[in-house]
């Protein structure tokens, strides 16, 4: 599929006469005249006009995304480069050359809509490819692990990022109290990338995109394989430091939107190559830690990227609120050959994605054009009615299914997986991360070893997280100092010394702080 010209998903109707009309199409000769009585007397109830913009500008906002709520999107495609039919039959893969049309929508994670893009924050990478097979997902961050792996403590671990619940204020405290506490610093991994330098890109564009999750896809001989996939920029990586990244906040908290909108009007299309990494499931059962596991990357030398295509973003939205506010992505939404792993999660995340999406737009989510599978097009006569369906409701079709022979509807032929997983053992509440073992530490002393390489790098990582924990009190902060000294003992006293110089111990300092 390369029908990129013919998308309706970043079209807008407008009436080609331009005359101006009331929501109904009742043409309004003075749109700003007001139905009073006489010149200077009170409105009438009658002037619909007036009703109808006031009340539509009372319903002009929808609930913003918690989280990721401030983000950009555009439009492009993704084309094969390279063979991997023996790793995934999907059909976006199947031939060199093929391109399929996708929308990107970039993000911060914890601030409201209105926040900084250039805060301290993984920042989400979510992809929608609009396949023949329907559409498929890729809600990814620009980090390659997260902070948790046990997915109830999601809500827990979000609210210490945003704000306090009696001051509304961002709060130290909150933050590192959570990351500090024993069976949380399985997160340590990815706060040494949060507090890295890049974890302040300075560009949507020079910034890479990782799955993080395992998932797992298959060839058309049921042959299946675990996968990770890295989107890498060809821009390269470029990221702010510290104070830059602060000024900018303050000067133009936009700033990454604006470059990613200039850069494409500016026909700089922006560009990533796209890998895969893949593993066996005799491979997986001989790794240290699980493959499940989302605070864990899948060492570069024991799994080598594979190069499978390249995606490029060359089309801006035409309205931001139909085409990017209004996107809905979720990991759920996927196609023959790409699917979930047991990580949990990522299980979870296949429920709440499209429960945040009903929430936000509707149960018809689906039929507003940016989300819609127009390639495919979507024939379940099952899925009918509920608010705002405005794509014809599938007309006169019965609305159930009951066999082939009653009714005229033909099966998927696409071949099921031969060889699955095997799963047994008692129902029971699991906390994985009850205690850190050492082995949640050795990919974030691995991921120090490559700062040590880069100029300036770790020192910009002691000296990022120094500045943040200034903030915090003596308690909290020594439960820092001694979490980053596990990494490396020069680290934590680095961090120590720094933070130290910044805010003074002692009961007045404390005083003025609360
Ligand atoms: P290698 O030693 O083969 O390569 C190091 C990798 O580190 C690079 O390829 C780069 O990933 C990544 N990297 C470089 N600078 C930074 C930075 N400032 N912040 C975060 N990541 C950076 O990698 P290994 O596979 O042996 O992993 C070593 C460490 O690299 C890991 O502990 C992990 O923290 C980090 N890393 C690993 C990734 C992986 O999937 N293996 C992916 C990203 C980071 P990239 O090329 O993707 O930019």
């Amino acid at each position: 599929m390369s029908n990129n010209d013919q998308h309706p998903t970043n079209k807008a109707e407008v009436r080609s006469d331009r005359i101006v009309t009331n929501s109904q199409g009742n043409p309004i000769n003075e749109p700003f005249a007001t139905q009073r009585i006489g010149e200077r007397g009170p409105l009438l109830l009658q002037d619909f006009n007036l009703l109808d913009s006031l009340a539509h500008f009372n319903r002009e906002r929808i609930p913003e995304r918690n989280p990721h709520a401030h983000g950009s999107g555009a439009f492009g495609y993704f084309e094969v480069t390279d063979d991997i039919t023996d790793v995934c039959g999907s059909a976006m893969f199947s031939e060199i050359g093929k391109r399929t049309r996708c929308m990107v929508r970039f993000s911060t994670v914890g601030g409201e809509k209105g926040s900084a893009d250039t805060a301290r924050d993984p920042r989400g990478f979510a992809t929608k490819f609009y396949t023949e097979e329907g559409n498929l997902d890729w809600v990814y961050n620009n980090t390659p692990v997260f902070f948790i792996r046990d997915p109830s403590k999601f809500p827990h671990f979000i609210h210490t990022q945003k704000r306090n619940p009696q001051t509304n204020l961002k709060d130290a405290n909150m933050f590192w109290d959570f990351l500090t506490t024993p069976e949380n610093q399985v997160a340590i991994h990815q706060v040494m990338i949060l507090f890295s330098d890049r974890g302040t890109p300075a560009s949507y564009r020079k910034m890479n995109g990782y799955s993080g999750h395992t998932y797992k896809w298959s060839n058309k001989k049921g042959e299946w394989f675990y996968v990770q996939v890295h989107i890498k920029t060809d821009q390269g990586i470029e990221n702010l430091n510290n104070e830059q990244a602060v000024k900018l906040a303050g000067e133009n908290p936009d700033y990454c939107g604006q470059d990613l909108f200039k850069a494409i009007a500016a026909g700089k299309a922006p560009s990533w190559t796209v890998y895969i990494q893949t593993m066996t499931e005799e491979q997986a059962k001989k790794l240290d830690f699980s493959v499940f596991d989302l605070t864990k990357i899948w060492p570069h030398k024991q799994f080598p990227l594979r190069r499978v295509g390249k995606m490029v973003l060359n089309e801006n939205p035409q309205n931001y609120f139909a085409q990017v506010e209004q996107a809905a992505f979720s990991p759920s939404h996927t196609v023959p050959y790409q699917e979930a792993s047991a990580d949990p999660v990522l299980q979870s995340r296949l429920f709440a994605y499209p429960d945040a999406h009903r929430y936000r737009l509707g149960a018809n989510y689906q039929q507003i054009p940016v989300n819609c599978p127009y390639a495919s097009r979507a024939f379940n006569p099952a899925i009918r009615d509920g608010p705002m369906n405005v794509d014809g409701n599938l007309g006169s079709e019965p609305n159930y299914l009951a066999s082939s022979k009653s009714y005229n509807y033909i099966q998927s032929q696409k071949p099921i997986q031969q060889h699955q997983e095997v799963w047994t053992g008692p129902a029971l509440p699991v906390h994985w991360a009850t205690s850190p073992g050492d082995i949640d530490y050795v990919q974030a002393r691995g991921l120090y070893k490559v700062l040590g390489k880069q100029p300036g790098q770790q020192r910009n990582l002691a000296h990022n997280v120094a500045v943040h924990v200034a903030n915090a009190c003596p308690e909290i902060q020594d439960r820092v100092f001694a979490m980053f000294s596990r990494v490396d003992k020069g680290l934590g006293e680095n961090i120590k010394r720094e933070a130290l110089s910044l805010s003074p111990r002692g009961e007045e300092k404390l005083q003025a702080k609360l």
